[in-house]
């Protein structure tokens, strides 16, 4: 762990990371690609969707990397999007296979929302090792089940002198885990999607790069964005919220669409 004392007082956010990152699942959103288009999605792809997903090639490195550390992760998770939808999933299917034979008791799921005959059928394609896990969302669901992803903190007075740098609860041991993007490694997948879209390009380029310091440096710069922050802290926005940061940001998103680096 850092020597660097943070201030943590409010939040169950990022703590101890280094020690506890081969506990979190390792999320791997492999396409950004859904046919739901939820508004408050926490990939922002109600509001700005998208056609960008990881390659076979990004998706075995990011497991050889973790293979080749000390402690690799021993919880895969499959999102996007939504992942029965990326063209190339039967290869992604075999390089997790080779993951899990390679580590040994570890666990891969897919996270599907299970909607429509393509998507049933690549479920049904799926070898019995993945588990499945359905979110049953429904086609443009704006309310239900979901936090307002698109109230920018910055947008709100209360907040806008907090400290990002330990991120929000959804980030504690126990939730979600660390987010792989086709642009890097991110201290969760919250963080990769809204790079995406603000365009700071700050995703690690190796999964052996992951530690306290740079996470928290990336909740500093991208957590301003993202309403599960708001909500940690007990802002009470509404789901039908689409603040001001958000419009500019989709509005920038549909001229000048921002180029990252690929992993
Ligand atoms: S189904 Fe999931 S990935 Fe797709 S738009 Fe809704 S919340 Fe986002
Ligand atoms: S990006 Fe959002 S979900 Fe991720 S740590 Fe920051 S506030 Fe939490």
């Amino acid at each position: 762990m850092s020597s660097r004392c943070y201030n943590n007082k409010t939040c169950g956010g990022l703590q101890n990371v280094v020690d506890i990152s081969s506990q979190r699942p390792l999320e791997l959103d492999i396409t950004y690609v859904c046919d739901m288009a939820c508004l408050q999605c926490n990939r922002a792809l109600g509001l700005i969707g998208s056609h960008e997903m990881m390659t076979i090639d990004q998706v075995s490195r990011v497991l050889h990397e973790s293979a080749s550390m000390q402690r690799p992760y021993l919880e895969i998770r499959v999102l996007g999007g939504e992942p029965t939808l990326h063209p190339h999933l039967s290869g992604i299917v075999d390089t997790l296979d080779w993951y899990r034979r390679q580590v040994g008791n570890c666990s891969v799921s897919l996270w599907t929302h299970g909607h429509g005959e393509q998507v049933k059928q690549e479920i049904g394609k799926l070898p019995a090792w993945i588990r499945i896990r359905v979110s049953a969302k429904q086609p443009k669901v704006v309310g239900e089940g979901f936090d307002a992803f698109l109230a920018a903190p910055l947008d709100y007075q209360e907040s806008h002198a907090q400290d990002y740098w330990n991120g929000c609860g959804q980030i504690a041991p126990g939730r979600c885990g660390i987010g792989v993007s086709p642009y890097g490694v991110y201290s969760c997948p919250c963080a990769a999607a809204i790079d995406r879209i603000v365009g700071l390009d700050i995703g690690l380029t190796s999964l052996t790069d992951a530690c306290d310091e740079r996470f928290r440096k990336q909740c500093d710069q991208l957590c301003r964005y993202c309403g599960h922050f708001l909500v940690d802290r007990g802002v009470q926005v509404s789901t039908e919220t689409v603040s001001d940061t958000w419009q500019v940001l989709r509005d920038r998103y549909r001229t000048h669409r921002p180029r990252l680096v690929r992993y």
